[in-house]
């Protein structure tokens, strides 16, 4: 994937998904290093997937449109694509698992999308979507793997390079891998030289699980303060698994304790709202040692839908997915 695909994704998403600020954090910039948020949390659906699904769908086709688009997803993927497709006119059905949140559920509903809530896992909720795109004719945008979708991550890289270009290190939240793969290649495509870290949860990281296998393999998933970085990567993975392989020079993994003391610290010392997915680049900085850091560091908040009742416990320090034990 070359400049150019980022450069026509941020002319395509422009009506959309909006150019998210780069902000300086005094409060996390210490000890000679310069520490910038990049405020996915900004967008209109609280979360960067607005990116991928606006440049996934303005690549339809009239005939494709007007069948409409079909996903799984685990919440902000499947609000994403509600929401650019009803910009668009574009006809919308989210399949969900059980397992996702209830007010992720509502937040895709309000949006206008149908909602079908399908099995216990991320590969029941796939199943439907399948279902839905052999018998209806639905075109499927799915949340990672797939080239529109990770384009239109990727501005996210092209974004934090043109605002901040001194930056050295850059750190995203890492599930199926689309947000990292985009924002490496198109960061490293601008500045060759910037390191890319990935960050998961210890509970059930897919992507890192398959780089030590050395292929793309399942793993079970398990409730975590993370919840948009759960599910797998799919066997059959086409894209993300090479680029992450290729493209990315170190993962991450936290446990539960500091990606709740991520949440915390971002809010009470910067006052940015963010999920358990959101923050997890914020437990970098809490941690010397956890990742090598250089001295412009960027760090991407991808979202912002947490359930409040689960964020006041957090900030309280009284979440019982906190402990680890
Ligand atoms: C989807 C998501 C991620 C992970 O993105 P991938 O492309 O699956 O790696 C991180 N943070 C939030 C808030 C998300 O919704």
């Amino acid at each position: 994937m070359d400049l150019r695909a980022f450069e026509d994704a941020q002319a395509a998403i422009k009506s959309i998904a909006c150019r998210t600020p780069l902000v300086e954090t005094p409060e996390f910039s210490d000890g000679g290093r310069r520490v910038l948020l990049k405020l996915e949390t900004a967008q209109p659906t609280g979360a960067f997937k607005l990116r991928g699904a606006a440049n996934a769908l303005s690549r339809l086709s009239p005939q494709e449109a007007a069948r409409g688009v079909v996903c799984a997803s685990t919440g902000n993927h499947g609000r994403a694509l509600a929401y650019a497709a009803d910009r668009l006119g574009i006809p919308a059905t989210v399949c969900m698992s059980k397992l996702v949140p209830q007010n992720k559920i509502e937040a895709v509903r309000k949006l206008g999308a149908k909602v079908s809530i399908v099995g216990k896992s991320q590969d029941d909720a796939q199943a439907e979507v399948d279902r839905l795109v052999s018998q209806q004719g639905l075109v499927e945008i799915p949340p990672f793997d797939h080239a529109a979708v990770i384009a239109g991550q990727g501005t996210i890289g092209l974004e934090i390079l043109e605002d901040a270009p001194e930056t050295d290190t850059i750190l995203v939240p890492l599930s199926g891998g689309g947000l990292i793969a985009g924002i490496a290649a198109a960061a490293k495509a601008k500045a060759p030289g910037v390191r890319v870290i990935g960050l998961s949860m210890e509970r059930g990281a897919a992507m890192a699980a398959s780089l030590s296998a050395g292929h793309p393999v399942d793993v079970v998933e398990e409730p975590t303060l993370a919840d948009s970085l759960g599910g797998g990567i799919g066997l059959s993975n086409r894209h993300t698994f090479s680029m992450v392989r290729d493209l990315v020079d170190d993962i991450v993994l936290l446990t539960e304790t500091q990606i709740a003391a991520a949440m915390r610290t971002l809010f009470l010392k910067a006052g940015w709202v963010a999920e358990g997915a959101g923050a997890v680049g914020i437990a970098a900085l809490i941690e010397p040692g956890l990742a090598e850091l250089g001295r412009n560091v960027a760090v991407v908040i991808s979202g912002r839908n947490v359930d409040m009742d689960v964020f006041r416990a957090v900030i309280d320090g009284k979440s019982p997915e906190a402990s680890d034990a």
